[in-house]
């Protein structure tokens, strides 16, 4: 070890833990300062997500840190400039927050719902969720209507939890993995953890993807997909499991409504809804007593196939329908080869691959348990398939009906929250869906009674007028997308713009890049943010923009507030929010200042608490009027959601002063607490608690005295949705409640509001000329970068700083297409110029993109002429966030699924043909962005240097040494102490 270079001085090093930000993924990080400086990042060892490891965007935390993007100070648009210009005056922070109250009493005075408030990667949804709530605006949301709301929600409605943050593979024991539409970042660090698991084992790992990158190069079987037809692919394995008599008969039977009746009167009121008896409670046909009896009563002998009379109804099981439905020779493997491009032979050899594991190859767990009704088991069977699906899924207008066909595959292999399948991450599974209504009425000066977002079960709880129309900006909850429980991000700049369905008076947004890569049709959108009225005011009158970076979005903002960066700030990943609990732990996390702010910038929690206690919230402040809490710092230690519940769940106090977990009273040394452990807390489940947490007493006992649920009733899993029949029962005329009255709902709740999901053809295709626009599009995200976060990151940069449209090779050549040259793109919305890319790795009809890469000229600190600007692309351009026109009442209807109002942005179709007179360069270019007060000039080179004794270190690394892991102890330049090799730069270009 002597003869290592000194590299590190400790004595001169603090080290301090936190939660990284540079993805969703939340991992733990130790971060090393010296001279308040961050000297490197490493990966947390004991944190549950990541457990020591940290990919490179989590290294390169350095470099945002030390971004010359970062906004310095707040910004007025000089008076007498225009919008979009980037005309800035820098103001304090005091005068800021005095404009911004000002603006928002005006509005809360009034018309609380004129404040529209949007935030994009926001990991802080429970505090902007409740401060909307407070405010009093319906119109709040985050950006999982543009991300990935179908897979949520798909999960949600059918098992009570999902892919992602709702759930994950058993990697420790699944033996078949299927990955459905998962770019690299969805999760990035757990999921790398898990396929080394999976693949040290010998399991087989299964994609179904259109192209083959990143996890998918190292799966052993690729399933090239046509995009949008994952939903024919899953349920022509439903019909394949059915027709070979392969599945778990006591699964559905024990924890699925697939024995209901269902009452079969078509054409009539109630057609397609459980028959119930007087108590509301759904039938079950049970085979002993001959008589329909209570469903949910434990100890009945449900049929799963019943069809016959009941109360002189004509009633079937929801076995009997679904077998109906997807026998059907529409779903054979034979139709669906055509549909999806999958070879009917695989389609039937995977879906029986699948049943082998689950069935032949089942795990035993023995380990007593408790089921809902207090019987005792005596082990815990697994069927070790499981699966993950994210955004190729969900980003399409069929994409919720998708993952419910997707969880069907799951439930009829029983391999749902059982070991080796696909498992709960508290606080899911919740009841189906979670008991939460979207508010619908506002007041000025008063809260909502419920949050603006919610998960509605019944016409009934649209947010919607006597008239039916739309209440909320972004027409959340209306009849163009009943069940939108993540609202319309990439709806609300045009609905405003249009006053349709009324003008607002202000639009914040928080981290939100929705003049660039977080909306489609981008040249227009921009345009719109600066759309004028016949005198001359802005048709969105005010925009505020909290960003820390000199994003896209600054540019069009009034008055902006500089946000701190993720290493600068307190920040809680709570259990209320978008948790990141393991399978068999409960966790949470903190984020706490690594470094003190070098600029006039304040943490958008501080800003929001700040104006919160202006505005006098009741949450807030007392009946005078006075302060509850001090700061935002002490807000998360001393609020209760109810008592014993707050946003942090770890080291709370018992009715002893004992610190718990989970739940007790607020303990004043919360913070120090987490921040001795790490960061983070985790609390491990009794091994009786670990599976069938949907039916499974002691669990439900647990997690309804935690909050996570709210009854400890059985969660039945949702074969047949009822909720989508009530809808459906609605477009057809014949709910007894609240039905549309134009004729366009009413087709889409019949087509769409399928209780048992139905293939349909994504909506752009519907609208366009399929032959003239012969291409699907996609775009994913890379596994080095998050969005437009990291394109400008001096280290992440040296990866990529040119995005191309990849396209198979031999359709390229085909088309005489040459790698590298420069094309068209086209959509019914626009064109777009590209230079593409050929790879074997792609299925011909598609091309694809990575998303973001692209950057407006002068943006996030970059040098106008970066690559960036020049010569990368965004696909968005080429988006509609309205259906194709056709000259019919759809035209104005939003682009999105009709259920969910998730983006269709993966529906895209286009067409590709070469430039002409050797054009090059990417089309369309926008204007330089000006740089604003207080940002320096952008640097040629970005270093940020090693060094020994002052001097910067240059590492002689070899790519051999480095892949096979081997040290820098073995270099023999450092075998005799000898550091003078050791002088050079370190550094990284821009
Ligand atoms: S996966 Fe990488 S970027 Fe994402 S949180 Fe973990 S370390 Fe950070």
């Amino acid at each position: 070890m002597s003869s290592l270079p000194k590299f590190e001085d400790h004595d001169k090093q603090e080290v301090k833990y936190s939660t990284c930000y540079m993805c969703a993924c939340r991992c733990g990080i130790k971060v090393t300062v010296e001279d308040k400086k961050i000297r490197y990042i490493e990966g947390n060892r004991d944190h549950p997500i990541n457990k020591g490891v940290l990919c490179a965007k989590g290294n390169a935390g350095i470099m945002k840190q030390n971004s010359p993007a970062k906004l310095s100070t707040p910004l007025l648009r000089k008076p007498g400039t225009k919008r979009g210009e980037g005309e800035y005056e820098a103001i304090s922070m005091e005068k800021a927050m005095d404009i911004l109250t000002e603006r928002l009493k005006n509005i809360r005075d009034t018309d609380p719902k004129k404040l529209a408030y949007f935030t994009g990667r926001d990991q802080m949804q429970a505090f902007t969720g409740m401060w909307a709530t407070q405010f009093g605006t319906i119109n709040w949301a985050a950006h999982g209507g543009f991300c990935s709301v179908n897979m949520a929600a798909g999960g949600l409605y059918t098992m009570g939890h999902a892919f992602w943050e709702f759930g994950d593979p058993d990697w420790d024991r699944t033996k078949y993995f299927m990955m459905w539409g998962v770019a690299d970042d969805h999760a990035s660090n757990p999921i790398k953890i898990g396929l080394e698991k999976i693949k040290r084992r010998g399991a087989k790992f299964v994609s179904v993807n259109p192209t083959r990158t990143g996890y998918q190069a190292i799966a052993d079987e690729w399933i090239g997909i046509t995009p949008g037809t994952d939903m024919q692919f899953a349920l022509s394995m439903v019909h394949t499991l059915l027709k070979h008599d392969q599945f778990d008969w006591e699964f559905l039977i024990r924890y699925t409504n697939s024995a209901y009746l269902v009452v079969n009167t078509p054409g009539e009121k109630g057609d397609g809804l459980f028959l119930r008896d007087e108590d509301g409670n759904p039938l079950s046909w049970d085979m002993e007593k001959e008589a329909a009896v209570n469903a949910n009563l434990p100890d009945i002998n449900p049929a799963l196939f019943y069809e016959g009379e009941v109360n002189g109804k004509p009633v079937r099981s929801a076995m009997v329908i679904f077998a109906e439905t997807y026998l059907d020779d529409k779903y054979s493997p034979e139709n669906s080869a055509a549909i999806t491009g999958i070879p009917a032979e695989t389609i039937e050899r995977i879906a029986l691959e699948m049943a082998h594991v689950a069935f032949k190859e089942t795990i035993e767990i023995e380990q007593e348990w408790t089921d809902y009704a207090g019987r005792k088991h005596d082990k815990f069977i697994g069927r070790p398939v499981s699966m993950h699906a994210m955004r190729g899924i969900s980003a399409h207008s069929n994409g919720f009906q998708a993952c419910r066909a997707i969880h069907f595959v799951q439930i009829l292999l029983g391999s749902v929250d059982c070991p080796g399948g696909h498992l709960a991450k508290p606080p899911y599974p919740k009841h189906i869906p979670p008991a939460l209504k979207p508010a619908k009425h506002t007041a000025p000066n008063t809260p909502l009674k419920s949050p603006p977002l919610g998960f509605p079960t019944a016409p009934e709880d649209l947010v919607i007028d006597d008239d039916g129309k739309p209440l909320r900006i972004d027409k959340a909850f209306s009849w163009d997308a009943p069940i939108s429980n993540h609202g319309l991000m990439h709806m609300v700049i045009t609905n405003a713009v249009k006053g349709d369905p009324y003008p607002i008076d202000t639009l914040m947004m928080f981290m939100a890049n929705m003049s660039w890569n977080s909306t489609m049709n981008t040249s227009e959108v921009r345009d719109m943010l600066c759309e004028q009225d016949e005198n001359g005011e802005h048709k969105i009158p005010f925009i505020v923009v909290s960003d820390a970076y000199h994003s896209e979005i600054v540019n069009f903002a009034d008055l902006v507030i500089p946000d701190t960066t993720y290493l600068e700030r307190f920040d809680t990943i709570s259990m209320l929010d978008r948790p990141i609990s393991e399978p068999h732990s409960a966790c949470d996390a903190m984020r706490q200042p690594i470094l003190t702010p070098d600029r006039d910038v304040l943490p958008w929690q501080d800003v929001q608490f700040e104006i919160g206690n202006r505005l006098k919230f009741p949450v807030f402040v007392d009946k005078d009027g006075n302060r509850k809490y001090k700061d935002y710092k002490d807000f998360v230690v001393n609020w209760e959601k109810e008592p014993g519940i707050g946003l942090l769940a770890g080291w709370r106090l018992d009715e002893d002063g004992n610190e718990v977990h989970l739940r007790g009273k607020p303990n004043p040394k919360q913070w120090e607490r987490y921040a001795e452990n790490g960061a983070f807390m985790e609390v491990h489940f009794p091994p009786e608690t670990r599976y069938y947490r949907h039916a499974n007493k002691d669990y439900l006992t647990w997690a309804k005295s935690n909050g996570w649920v709210g009854s400890t009733d059985q969660i039945v899993m949702e074969l047949y949705s009822e909720t989508m029949q009530k809808f459906n029962l609605a477009g057809q005329g014949l709910y007894d409640g609240l039905m549309p009255t134009e004729q366009h709902h009413k087709d889409r709740l019949t087509k769409y509001f399928k209780p048992l999901p139905e293939f349909y053809t994504p909506l752009e295709q519907t609208r366009i000329d399929e032959e003239e626009y012969p291409f699907h599009a996609i775009n994913q995200r890379p596994m080095f970068m998050y969005h437009s976060w990291d394109s400008q990151n001096a280290w992440l940069r040296q990866i990529i700083s040119q995005n191309f449209l990849y396209m198979n090779r031999e359709q390229g050549e085909e088309m005489g297409i040459e790698d590298k040259s420069w094309v068209w793109v086209e959509s019914h919305n626009g064109k777009i110029r590209v230079q593409v890319k050929l790879m074997e790795g792609c299925v011909k009809n598609t091309v694809w993109t990575w998303n973001a890469i692209a950057k407006q000229s002068g943006a996030w600190g970059l040098k106008k002429d970066a690559n960036e600007a020049k010569d990368a692309f965004l696909m968005n351009h080429l988006i509609s966030e309205l259906l194709p026109k056709k000259g019919d009442n759809l035209d104005n209807v939003t682009n999105s699924d009709p259920i969910t109002g998730q983006a269709a942005w993966y529906d895209l179709r286009v067409k590709i043909y070469p430039v002409e007179n050797g054009e090059t360069g990417a089309y369309p270019q926008f204007p330089e962005m000006k740089k604003v007060p207080g940002m320096g000039e952008s640097p040629d080179i970005l270093r940020y240097n090693a060094h020994v004794n002052g001097q910067s270190v240059q590492l002689h690394r070899s790519m051999e040494d480095i892949l096979s892991r081997g040290s820098v102890h073995d270099n023999a330049d450092y075998k005799n102490g000898d550091d003078k090799k050791t002088s050079g730069n370190n550094g990284s270009q821009s």
